[in-house]
């Protein structure tokens, strides 16, 4: 029987024999993008350059801990939510600074030797009085959390200078090993919004001593003087190579994708024209039309509601996504690239030519959602 229609086994032995999707990780790329950072912030003839926290959240925005961090610890400091995050960062070898952005402290679990030199986000009251009961042998550095317009987590205006005030106490009984300033932005892509927030919170802290940690990816990417301005800077996003800034892409920003998703190609059909393809016979062939069927979908991580005309890489060339996208499976037209066959590799997003950033925003959301979003389904492997 003479046919198209086949799906494959799976013989090659390299990583295209995977039967799933793989998003390789590239600690480099990680190396790079802090020291792209690092150079943004050398700023004039001023010898003051702002320390980088590398923030790994979310198990390091996808990209998992273990994978992301010999490219991480060319930071200053890692960025992580919890102290169990912390103990994780300890237990790969960091024995650096590292800032629990929203921790649950007590005076029993801060006593634990292995979270130091320790930093910790401090944004509600409760937490001020375990702070105070502190034994000077374990002294966090604290960060006071303004809560800015965000309004997520912190405290407002007249809260933070009490906070403040109970904190300097603290600090001059050798409670602690230093006070600083913080704050996150809600808007810090927009030029205008971002201007006002930055005005909100120096308005805030004048007058009270401390070191300032404010900056996020987009806050330092699209003003650096002013970064170079403060003394530890929080990135994530650009820390993967990824942009913040609309209408950039890392590489435009001298950043580098540290995720590459791939995902197999397992079955080839061929449509006549007229057929329908997928869920709610989204697609119609209007001429025959030679479709991969790719190991990759939703239950991975990848976005349903791309829009039309999303593309992904095959052997160097492009081809575009037609049909729904679904559980197990996306589909491309490869009418035009007759020789993409069985188990042929597609890369999804993570390169130059297909950033993350232009998927994202076929999908009307952020890279960062993406990459977070990918399920343990996708094994991330280190680049070869
Ligand atoms: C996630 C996070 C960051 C990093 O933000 P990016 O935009 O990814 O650079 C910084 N600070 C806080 C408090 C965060 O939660």
């Amino acid at each position: 029987m003479a046919t198209d229609t086949h799906t494959c086994t799976n013989t090659a032995d390299n990583y295209s024999c995977h039967a799933s999707p793989v998003a390789l990780i590239d600690h480099v790329a990680i190396k790079h993008n802090i020291a792209r950072l690092r150079q943004l912030l050398t700023y004039g003839q001023s010898n003051h350059t702002p320390r980088i926290w590398a923030v790994a959240k979310a198990d390091a925005y996808g990209h998992t801990l273990e994978l992301a961090y010999p490219g991480l610890c060319s930071a200053d400091g890692l960025a992580v939510l919890t102290l169990d995050d912390v103990r994780h960062c300890r237990a790969l070898g960091w024995t650096g600074p590292i800032l629990a952005m929203s921790p649950q402290i007590s005076r029993a679990e801060l006593k634990d030797p292995v979270l130091y030199p320790l930093h910790l986000i401090i944004d509600h009251a409760e937490q001020l009085a375990h702070l105070a009961a502190l034994n000077p042998r374990f002294a966090p550095h604290v960060w006071l959390r303004f809560r800015a317009s965000l309004n997520h987590a912190g405290f407002n205006q007249t809260d933070y200078r009490k906070a403040y005030a109970f904190l300097q106490t603290a600090l001059r009984e050798g409670r602690l090993a230093g006070l600083g300033h913080l704050q996150h932005y809600a808007s810090a892509e927009i030029a205008e919004q971002l201007r006002k927030e930055r005005q909100a919170f120096q308005a805030l802290i004048g007058g009270m001593p401390g070191s300032v940690c404010s900056e996020n990816s987009a806050a330092l990417l699209s003003d650096h003087a002013a970064a170079a301005a403060t003394d530890w800077v929080r990135s994530g996003i650009a820390v993967y190579g990824i942009s913040p800034l609309h209408g950039m892409s890392g590489h435009d920003l001298g950043l580098r994708p540290a995720m590459v998703l791939q995902a197999p190609v397992y079955g080839i059909q061929v449509l006549g024209a007229g057929e329908f393809l997928g869920y709610n016979s989204r697609f119609q062939a209007t001429r025959q039309t030679r479709v991969g069927l790719v190991r990759c979908g939703y239950a991975h991580g990848y976005p349903r509601g791309l829009a039309e005309g999303c593309e992904v890489m095959v052997y160097g060339r492009k081809a575009t996504i037609i049909g729904r996208v679904s559980m197990d499976t996306l589909t491309i037209d490869l009418s035009d690239l007759p020789d993409v066959s069985c188990n042929a590799m597609v890369t999804l997003w993570g390169t130059h030519e297909l950033p993350i950033e232009t998927v994202a925003r076929q999908a009307d959301t952020i890279p960062a959602q993406l990459c977070t979003a990918l399920t343990a389904r996708v094994p991330r492997l280190a680049m070869p």
